[in-house]
Parts: structure tokens; C-alpha cells; sequence
């Protein structure tokens, strides 16, 4: 497969397209507009004397080496995606493909004869959501528990500001082994379902994005990685991740550690034990601590996870680190 170079060179300028056009990222304009406007009207609330624009767009977030790093990273993998992740993908999808013609060869597709193709294509959104936010949850802890994909996912764990931006810091290897986990997921959900109803539905979605997804990303879904604090409360927290318990997620303090892995929905951190609910407004210093100082560079955030997860591999650095077995809380 030759690679088409006028596409690369836009790479660098994903950024800007997936704020334009893709529901899937968090800082699409739509979630934009909108979180700036939550983040606000709850800063009014707060009675917090500060201007909103002074805590949002604070000079030490958004121009401190962590944020340069953010963007960097930004710029970089997009051509690495491009390259290589494309390849794996483009090669999933004919995999799929050749599934799905299986299965129609087989004749076994549409056997439910006279469904609602409404009420079903509603069902296969909700399930796609569910399965999806389900892994995001489910990968999230492997990667918090295996030491070495730890290595990797600990990229994203070294931003010591938060911006918009940093919902775009992962390690290439963390971008691939997510992409995997999810598409896995859909072409189940997706084949389960054209077996049983055959390939006429159609599945909600905004912008390339499941519908629901967009509807949760829309109540703050930007403001995760951002300086703004926004809580929904204890009692809705119970349900769904606020953007002040993903801040929590990224805190340095060993009470918060590995907790609210979520994506959209809390309930399988209440599940399985790794719900964190603030009671109350939290100070939070972000990053992992004295480790940190060695991820200030794009190089070391790049050459670092290979390093430290070829040493946990051959059992010299088993000790160290975060991903230790879980604590029962
Ligand atoms: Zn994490
Ligand atoms: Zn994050």
C-alpha cells in the first residue's frame, strides 16, 4: 500500500480538523462552545472572584512545558496514525468485511423478519455505546494494572497542567492497543446484530460520533483536561464521570490513585470497585509525582515507555511504579 503524501502532509493539521469535524474528539466545537459555557456558568456559581477567562486560559496552563509537550504530541502522532495505525486498521476492516460476507454466504442474516428498523437501529446505538464505554473502562484498568502497558498509558499520566490538548497525549502503542480493544468490540456488537436483522440499520451519530456519546461530551466532556473545576454532585456522580472526577483520575495523590477509569458512564467504577466521588472541591496537583521530571520532553515521552516497559519485561524494574495489584478498598 503506497502511502498518499499530500494526505500526510496534512497530518500535522488534525487538530484543527477533528475540532471541525469529528465527534470523537473532545475538543470538537460543539463539546467546545458548550463546556466553555457549563464551565461558566458554574464559576459564577462558585463564587470564585477570579475571571473565568483568567482560570481557563491561564498563561502557566496553557504556554508551561506540559502543555508545548501536549501539543507536540498532537502534531506527531496523527502522521504515526497515519502510517502505521491506518495499515492495522485498513487490514481489521477487510477482516471484518470478509466476516460479515461469511456469514450472508452462510444465508443466516436477517432472520428476524419484520422488525422496526427505528426501533432496532436504537438498540444497536445504545449497545454500540454501552460495549464502547464499557472497554473504555475495562482496557483503562489493564493499563493501569499491567505493568508494562502502565509504561505506555503513563504518557498520558505525565501532564502536570491540563488543557484541551491533553485529551490527545497518549503513547502511539496505547493509540494501537485501544484501537484494537474497540474495534474488536464494535464488529462483535455490529455482527451480532446484521446476523440477526441484516445490514439495512443504521446507527445514530453526530459529526462520525455515536449519538450518545456526543450527548455526554457535550455536558463538559472538554473541560476533563482543563483547569475548570465541574462537578455534577454526589448523586449524579453515582452515574456519570464529571469532568472533575476525570481531574481526580490524573492527580498525584496516592488516595486518588487508579480510580474513575470511566469514560461516559460511572457505573462500572462503582462495579468493580474504583469510584472516587469528591465530596466537595479538591486541590490537585496532576502527574506521577518525582518520576515525572524524566517525561519533559517530547523524545523522552516518545523513547521512555519502550525503555522502562523493556526493563519491566526482563523482571529488573518489577518494583516500581504505579501498577501494583489492587488495593480493596
Ligand atoms: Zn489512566
Ligand atoms: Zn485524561
Amino acid at each position: 500500500m503506497q502511502p498518499d503524501w499530500s494526505e500526510i502532509a496534512l497530518q500535522p493539521l488534525y487538530v484543527f480538523h477533528a475540532f471541525l469535524f469529528s465527534g470523537y474528539a473532545r475538543h470538537f466545537w460543539l463539546y467546545t462552545i458548550c463546556g466553555i459555557a457549563m464551565g461558566y456558568v458554574v464559576h459564577r456559581l462558585s463564587g470564585d472572584k477570579t475571571p473565568f477567562h483568567r482560570v481557563l486560559f491561564a498563561r502557566n496552563v496553557w504556554l508551561s512545558r506540559s502543555a508545548l509537550n501536549d501539543y507536540g504530541i498532537a502534531v506527531i502522532n496523527p502522521f504515526i496514525q497515519f502510517l502505521a495505525l491506518t495499515w492495522v486498521v485498513s487490514h481489521f476492516a477487510a477482516l471484518m468485511q470478509a466476516g460479515f460476507a461469511l456469514i450472508e454466504a452462510a444465508g443466516v442474516t436477517g432472520k428476524v423478519i419484520g422488525h422496526d428498523t427505528i426501533l432496532v437501529s436504537a438498540l444497536l446505538t445504545l449497545t454500540l455505546f454501552v460495549v464502547d464505554d464499557f472497554l473504555r473502562w475495562g482496557l483503562h484498568y489493564i493499563e493501569h494494572k499491567v505493568p508494562v502497558l502502565w509504561e505506555f498509558h503513563k504518557v498520558h499520566h505525565t501532564a502536570e497542567v491540563l488543557n484541551f490538548i491533553t485529551a490527545e497525549r497518549f503513547h502511539p502503542v496505547e493509540m494501537l492497543f485501544l484501537g484494537i480493544g474497540f474495534a474488536i468490540g464494535a464488529t462483535l456488537v455490529n455482527g451480532t446484530f446484521i446476523l440477526f436483522f441484516g445490514d439495512t440499520l443504521t446507527v445514530g451519530a453526530v459529526a462520525g460520533a455515536n449519538v450518545i456519546f456526543v450527548a455526554f461530551n457535550v455536558i463538559g466532556g472538554v473541560l476533563r483536561h482543563s483547569p475548570v473545576w465541574v462537578s455534577f454532585g454526589p448523586r449524579l456522580e453515582r452515574w456519570l464521570i464529571s469532568p472533575a472526577m476525570h481531574q481526580i483520575h490524573h492527580s498525584s495523590d496516592p488516595r486518588h490513585y487508579d480510580s474513575n477509569l470511566g469514560g461516559a458512564l460511572a457505573v462500572w467504577d462503582r462495579m468493580f470497585g474504583t469510584l472516587y466521588i469528591p465530596q466537595g472541591r479538591e486541590e490537585i496537583s496532576y502527574g506521577i509525582g518525582a518520576e515525572n521530571s524524566e517525561y519533559d520532553s517530547l523524545t523522552a515521552l516518545y523513547a521512555l515507555p519502550f525503555v522502562k516497559a523493556a526493563k519491566r519485561l526482563a523482571g529488573r524494574d518489577r518494583a516500581q511504579g504505579r501498577a501494583k495489584p489492587f488495593k480493596s478498598k
